[in-house]
C-alpha cells in the first residue's frame, strides 16, 4: 500500500496458483496421454505435457483475504480528503472456501456511469478484457478455449456493464433494479454470479482495476 497525491494506492503482485514441479505426471507416467477412456486424448490432470503440477491455493486466499480487510477498512474511512477528483468506484470482497466464496460487489458513482455510457456500441472494453486475461494467464495458465470465457461490455447505452470470466456463469453485473437508477442518471451497484474461488475475484479486481485505470485517466472533472 503506497500514496500517491491524495490517494492510497493498494499493489498485489499475482501469485501463480498453478505450478509445475519439475517431476513426471503420476497419472498418465510422463507419457501425456490418458491411460483409462481413450489412449488418443491428452491426459487430464498434466494437458498432455507428460509433467506434473500442484495447485498452489495459499497465496491467492491470502491475497482475497487482505482485499477483504482493506475494502472493509475503506468503505468508511473516516478521513476527509480535499481531493476534488471523486471516487468512482467501490469494492467489496469476501473470502471463503465454499461456493461463492470469492465473491465481489460494489458500486459505480455517477460521473463513472455517466462515462460508462460513453463506451456502449463499442461492443467490449478491451482494457478489461486484457487486465483479465493477464491475471488469469498468470494464476492458472490460459487455455484457447478459455479465451471466450472473457468478455466485458456496455450493454445497454443507460451504461449497464457486465462482465465475465472462466467458471459456471461467473461474471459482474448490475443488481436487480439497478435499471431504474440508470434510467435516472444515477450511479448503480453490481453484484457477481458464482464467483467461487479467489482466482476468479482476482481475475475480475484486475479487469475492474484496469476499467479504472481508464476512466480516471478520460474522465475530466
Ligand atoms: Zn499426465
Ligand atoms: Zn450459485
Amino acid at each position: 500500500v503506497g500514496k500517491r497525491g491524495n490517494f492510497v494506492e493498494f499493489v498485489v503482485k499475482i501469485p501463480k496458483v498453478k505450478k509445475w514441479t519439475g517431476e513426471i505426471c503420476g497419472d498418465c507416467n510422463g507419457s501425456g496421454k490418458q491411460k483409462f477412456l481413450d489412449l488418443r486424448r491428452d491426459c487430464f490432470h498434466c494437458e498432455g505435457t507428460g509433467k506434473e503440477c500442484i495447485f498452489d491455493w495459499q497465496p491467492a486466499y491470502a491475497i482475497s483475504a487482505s482485499f477483504t480487510i482493506f475494502t472493509t477498512l475503506a468503505r468508511f474511512p473516516g478521513i476527509e480528503t480535499s481531493e476534488p477528483f471523486p471516487q468512482l468506484i467501490t469494492v467489496n470482497t469476501i473470502t471463503g472456501s465454499d461456493m461463492h466464496g470469492g465473491s465481489l460487489g460494489g458500486e459505480y458513482s455517477i460521473p463513472f456511469v455517466k462515462w460508462l455510457t460513453s463506451l456502449f456500441g463499442t461492443n467490449s472494453v478491451p482494457e478489461m478484457v486484457q487486465a483479465m486475461k493477464i491475471a488469469y494467464n498468470r494464476m492458472l495458465g490460459l487455455h484457447k478455449f478459455d479465451q471466450f470465457h472473457f468478455r466485458a461490455s456496455v450493454d445497454y447505452e443507460s451504461g449497464w456493464l457486465n462482465v465475465s470470466c472462466p467458471g459456471n456463469a461467473c461474471g459482474l453485473n448490475p443488481v436487480h433494479g439497478a435499471g431504474y437508477d440508470m434510467k435516472r442518471g444515477l450511479g448503480y451497484e453490481f453484484d457477481c454470479h458464482n464467483v467461487d474461488t479467489p482466482i476468479q475475484q482476482i481475475t475480475l479486481l484486475a479487469g475492474l482495476s484496469a476499467l479504472h485505470d481508464r476512466a480516471r485517466k478520460e474522465i475530466k472533472i
